[in-house]
C-alpha cells in the first residue's frame, strides 16, 4: 500500500488558525522578498481535494460534510482564478470522497488534527495525494480552515464564514510559507475576510516554496 506522505508531524499541532483567534506561534520569515519583477512562467502544482465523510454514519448522525465532488471542483477553479497572477497553476486537480473514522472527525471538530494526519493513508485510504492536499469537513471548532504548521494539507469546515475559494486560498498560502498579514483586510493572507490580494514579495515566497515541493527540498 502506498503511504500518504503529507507531512511534518512533530509539529503537526501548531495550528495557523484562520479566521479564528489562534495564531500560529514561532512564524520566521520566509526568503527574503524578491525583486518586484514577477517572473509569471508557469509552475504546476498538483492539487487533490477531498470530501471528507464520516464512516461510522449508520446509526443517523453523522458528521459527514456536506459538500460534493462538484462542489469541490468548483472550489477548485476559484482557487485558481485566486493565484492565477502568481503563475502558480494547481493541476492537476482530482477529487475525491473519502471515508474517515468518526473519532478523527469528532478530533477535527475540536481543532485536533494529529490523530487524522498519522491516520492518513493506513486507517483511512487518501487516493492519489496531491502536492497539496485539501480536506473538506462538517466542522472545525469555530475557525473557517487550518494549515498544520509544515504540513502540505489544509482544512476547510462546511460553512465558513468568508467565501469557500477565499478560504481554500488562504491556507494554500499557508502550505507555500506565507504568513498572516496583520493590517491590510484586502490582502489574501488577512485573516477572515474576503480579500484575495498577494503582493509581490509574497508570490516570490510561494514560488519558491512550490518549486521546492516539486523539487522534493521543500
Ligand atoms: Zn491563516
Amino acid at each position: 500500500m502506498r503511504r500518504f506522505h503529507l507531512l511534518g508531524l512533530g509539529v503537526a499541532l501548531a495550528l495557523a488558525a484562520c479566521g479564528g483567534p489562534i495564531r500560529a506561534a514561532g512564524e520566521t520569515a520566509g526568503p527574503a522578498p524578491g525583486p518586484t519583477s514577477i517572473t509569471t512562467a508557469r509552475i504546476s502544482l498538483p492539487l487533490s481535494l477531498y470530501v471528507v465523510r464520516d464512516s461510522d454514519s449508520d446509526t443517523g448522525s453523522s458528521l459527514s460534510s456536506g459538500r460534493d465532488e462538484r462542489g469541490l471542483r468548483t472550489i477548485a477553479e476559484g482557487i485558481q482564478e485566486i493565484w492565477n497572477d502568481s503563475g502558480i497553476v494547481f493541476e492537476p486537480v482530482v477529487v475525491h470522497t473519502i471515508e474517515v473514522p468518526r473519532d478523527m472527525i469528532s478530533d477535527l471538530a475540536e481543532g485536533r488534527s494529529a490523530s487524522f494526519l498519522r491516520a492518513a493513508g493506513d486507517r483511512f485510504e487518501v487516493p492519489d495525494p496531491g502536492a497539496v492536499n485539501g480536506f473538506y469537513v462538517s466542522f472545525l471548532g469555530g475557525v473557517n480552515g487550518f494549515t498544520p504548521q509544515g504540513s502540505r494539507v489544509f482544512f476547510v469546515t462546511d460553512d465558513p464564514s468568508v467565501h469557500d475559494e477565499r478560504v481554500s486560498s488562504h491556507e494554500i498560502g499557508h502550505i507555500l510559507g506565507l504568513h498572516h498579514e496583520p493590517d491590510d483586510a484586502s490582502r489574501l493572507m488577512f485573516s477572515g475576510t474576503n480579500g484575495t490580494l498577494l503582493t509581490p514579495s509574497e508570490v516570490t515566497v510561494a514560488r519558491y516554496d512550490a518549486e521546492g515541493i516539486l523539487d522534493g527540498t521543500g
